[in-house]
Formats: structure tokens, sequence, C-alpha cells
């Protein structure tokens, strides 16, 4: 990013690592929605020379001297997020938001991102986990922040066993909270989107019920699909600020609603007045940002494992080298209809 609205190549010194830190390089990186909104929207305020990208599998080049687990030559799952473990935030249960809300989100953030020649990883001991041997790149490169934000969705969501979800946006992150919320036990589960691709891979997830919002409103239409009683979790994972309204006026008593879309413009976020029960209709609202590190990514990578969902089918657009990324992250921006995620592979023999 050389400043909002303009993206280009830029040569920058290799990073200098710390003691606890590692070296890493690139072995499949994937450009993310929230990189279209940092440069053309300005979402997060301006930044100059900043690189990009926060979705990457790596190749550790070099560690600190006091990294125990990882040594030059490991192929490694890197988080999105990488907190400061250290920090009281962390302690308190919410490593997302180290040193400050959002803190930890630093690369492509306030720190360099993944789409160099090589990056920084703070903390690798506890900020990166091994790669399964064998784990395909396309759907291990899922895991840093589809998977792992997709699921967020739908654990904040507090899905009863049996209940039923809806799921506002089906881009790679709602698509990964279907997966999550058919995971986490919900019964009925409505995928609400357009995109053939996208609705096909939402079936395959375990959505049951396809809306579109552009063939009448989204909340009326699932109130009407479960007579008038609406659902017990709703996940945002897409659309601008009025999507808050369809989305509290869908949920019923006692519901949540499980926000894990960034609004990337605006002073303030809309709430229906009436549908909100004056303010008192039991219907609450759950925020948070990708979780992080690595217990978390050996868990997910096990849900992949193991075969509980396959992050591949959402890779759609496969590009190969390094040069490929501007390619990627202009895709990301076009949203053409038959996209969902892309990927670059930057060396499979890394
Ligand atoms: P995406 O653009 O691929 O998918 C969102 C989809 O929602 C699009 O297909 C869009 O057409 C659709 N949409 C627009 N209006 C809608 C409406 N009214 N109802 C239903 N769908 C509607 O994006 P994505 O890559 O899946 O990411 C989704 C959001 O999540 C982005 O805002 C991204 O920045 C954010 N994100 C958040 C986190 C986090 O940590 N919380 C992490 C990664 C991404
Ligand atoms: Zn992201």
């Amino acid at each position: 990013m050389l400043k909002i609205g303009e993206i280009g190549w830029i040569e920058k010194d290799k990073p200098e690592i710390n003691p606890r830190d590692a070296l890493v390089r690139p072995l499949a990186l994937a450009p993310c929605t929230s990189d279209i909104h940092t440069v053309w929207e300005g979402a997060i305020g301006d930044r100059h020379n900043l690189i990009l990208g926060h979705e990457a599998l790596g190749v550790v080049d070099e560690v600190g001297s006091e990294v125990k687990d990882f040594k030059p030559g490991d192929r490694v799952i890197v988080p999105a997020i990488t907190p400061d473990w250290d920090n009281e935030a962390a302690q308190r249960g919410f490593p997302s938001q180290t040193t400050g809300p959002l803190g930890g989100w630093k690369f492509s953030n306030f720190k360099d991102g993944v789409f160099g020649e090589y990056f920084h990883v703070n903390l690798a001991d506890a900020n990166l986990a091994h790669l399964p041997e064998g784990m395909s790149l396309e759907a291990a490169v899922m895991i840093p922040d589809m998977l792992s934000t997709g699921f967020m969705g739908a654990e904040n969501a507090n899905i009863p066993m049996g209940g039923t979800v809806a799921v506002l946006g089906i881009g790679p992150v709602g698509l990964a909270g279907i997966a999550g919320a058919k995971l986490q036990g919900a019964g009925r589960i409505f995928a609400v989107g357009t995109r053939p691709k996208a609705t096909e891979v939402a079936k395959k997830y375990g959505a049951t019920d396809i809306i579109s919002y552009k063939e009448g409103a989204t909340d009326e239409q699932i109130l009407e699909a479960t007579d008038g009683e609406g659902v017990d979790a709703v996940i945002i994972a897409g659309g601008g600020s009025d999507i808050i309204l369809d989305a509290v006026r869908a949920a019923k008593a006692g519901s949540i609603v499980s926000n894990i879309n960034y609004f990337g413009n605006g002073e303030t976020l809309p709430i229906c007045r009436e549908g909100w029960g004056f303010g008192m209709a039991d219907k609450d609202f759950a925020t948070g940002l990708c979780p992080g590190g690595r217990v978390r990514m050996e868990r997910l990578a096990d849900i992949v494992t193991y075969g509980r969902m396959d992050p591949a089918l959402m890779a759609t657009h496969v590009f190969h080298g390094f040069d490929k990324i501007e390619e990627a992250l202009l895709l990301m921006k076009e949203k053409p209809k038959d996209l969902i995620k892309p990927v670059v592979i930057i060396d499979e023999n890394l």
C-alpha cells in the first residue's frame, strides 16, 4: 500500500528479529477483504509504504536465540493475528485486543504484512504452528484468518444444539461461519447471499436454506420461513451498516447477533429501535477480531486434518508465483461472480 487508494511494489530491508521472534518466507498467501477496506476505503486511516497481507503459510528462515520449537526450514501456519501474549488484555482472555483495540492485528495494520519476500513474526513459539505434513496449501492457507474468523462468528453466537442460525454474507468469512455453525451443532442454517459459487459451497458446508437479499428484505424472508419466530443466532459476515437492521429484526429473544464484519466507513452504526424492542428485547451483540496464536492454529488444522470440513472448496482462483500477488489482490477488490477466495502459491517446493 503506497497510500490510500494506491498499491505498488516497493523495496524494503529484510526485517530484524528479536530473540523470541522469527523471520519467515512465504509459501502460500491470500488477500483478505480487509486489505481492500484498508487500501481503497482508508478504513484504518492512511498508511504509507506498508506491506499488505496477513494470511500466510511460510517457511522459517531464521529464529531468535530464545525460540525453542521452530528452526529454519520448518513449514508453518502463520496466524493473521499475532498477539503479545504477556499483555494484560491477553491475560484477561482477549489476546486479539492486546496493547489496544485490534492491537493483536499487526500484519498490514501497523507493521509490514506478509506480502513480502520475508516477514517478521513476533513471539514465534506462541504465534507459529507447524504445518501438518501432507495438508494441501490451498486448504491450509484458509486457516490463519478465514477459518479462525468464521468459526469465531459461530462460537460467539452461542448456538444452542439444534438451534436455527442465519449467516448474512457468504463470502469466504461467512462460508466459514456456516461450517462453524454446523460444527457448533446448529439445526437449520440460513445462508443469505446470491453468488452461485458461494451458494453451492454454502450448501456443502451445511446451509439448509438459501435466501437472496436481492429478492426481498432479508429479515422478512427469514421471519416468514420461521413462522414469524426468527432465529436463535445471527452471524453478520458482509454488507454495509444497514445489515445490522436485518440481523436484529431476524433475531429472536435470547439470541446473539454475532458480528465478524468489518464496517469500513461511516461515523456510527444503526440499530432499529422497534426491532430491538425499544432497547429491551433480550437480543445481544457479540463482536470479535479473528483469534490468533499457536493453539488456535493447531486446533483449526485438526479440523482440516480430521475431515470436519474442507476449506479448499473456497480457493476458487489459484495463482502461482510471487509476482501474482497484485493480480490476486485486485481480484479480491473486483469480486467477480465466480470468486470466493484467490490464493497465491509462492513455491510448493520451498
Ligand atoms: P466478501 O465481500 O467476499 O463477502 C461478503 C459478501 O456479502 C459479498 O458477497 C457481498 O456481496 C455480500 N453482501 C453485501 N450486502 C449484503 C447483504 N445486505 N446481505 C447479505 N450479503 C450481502 O467478504 P469476506 O472476505 O467474506 O469478508 C467479510 C467481512 O469480514 C469483510 O468486511 C472483512 O473485512 C471482514 N473480516 C473480518 C475479520 C475479523 O477479524 N472480524 C477477519 C477477516 C475479514
Ligand atoms: Zn483478514
